[in-house]
């Protein structure tokens, strides 16, 4: 391969790492960008747009927890299942300006998702900016909030999880247990929610 095809192969992957960790969002990703490399017609651009709103509204729902309001959330409603989320993850005050400059994107995005979605006067380049406007998020997101809570974070570091993979509550436990006969300890988690638990050695 020459090196600048390897370069755009190798940038193209470090992008995807951010949704790697959401294996349907990653899935409906890789879809969207299909379509938009093929999308020519009106009807097409504007399809692109709709599966994009739908990977992030499938993002949204992944890393809400119902645990980040006390209001009852629709599941549809992308954008406030993202700003409830940034709002939890920065709510010790020291990112105000990270926040504010994230929910503007999350605005953004979402306007603009929602237009090439519903306009009649789109061109194929807007199928890929549907696209670039879901990493642009989505990265942000992940990179300035949920990588800072990762880090350092036992349970993560064990299981790969900062809440619950089935009910997304935060009340997880984890405790050891060692097995003398064996001499190994095992890590066990178990959320206190709705009961799911991993173990591991
Ligand atoms: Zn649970």
């Amino acid at each position: 391969m020459v090196p600048v095809e390897k370069l755009l192969t190798e940038l193209s992957k470090k992008r995807f790492e951010a949704v790697s960790a959401y294996p349907s969002v990653a899935r409906r990703l890789l879809h969207a960008v299909k379509r938009s490399i093929e999308a020519e017609s009106v009807e097409e651009v504007n399809e692109v747009g709709l599966n994009c709103r739908e990977v992030l509204n499938d993002y949204a729902k992944q890393i809400y927890s119902h645990e980040f309001s006390n209001e009852e959330m629709k599941k549809g409603n992308t954008k406030q299942l993202l700003k409830e989320t940034i709002n939890y993850y920065t709510s010790s005050g020291e990112d105000r300006a990270v926040v504010s400059s994230l929910n503007d994107l999350v605005d953004k995005v979402t306007r603009g998702l929602h237009s090439i979605t519903h306009s009649s006067t789109v061109y194929p380049e807007h199928a890929f900016l549907s696209i670039d406007l879901c990493f642009s998020l989505i990265s942000a997101i992940e990179g300035l909030i949920l990588s800072s809570e990762r880090k350092g974070n036992p349970t993560y570091e064990h299981f790969g999880v900062i809440k619950c993979p089935s009910c997304k509550s935060l009340k997880l436990e984890t405790f050891s247990h060692l097995d003398e006969r064996r001499d190994e300890i095992y890590y066990i988690i178990e959320c206190k929610e709705c009961g799911w638990g991993e173990w591991t050695q």
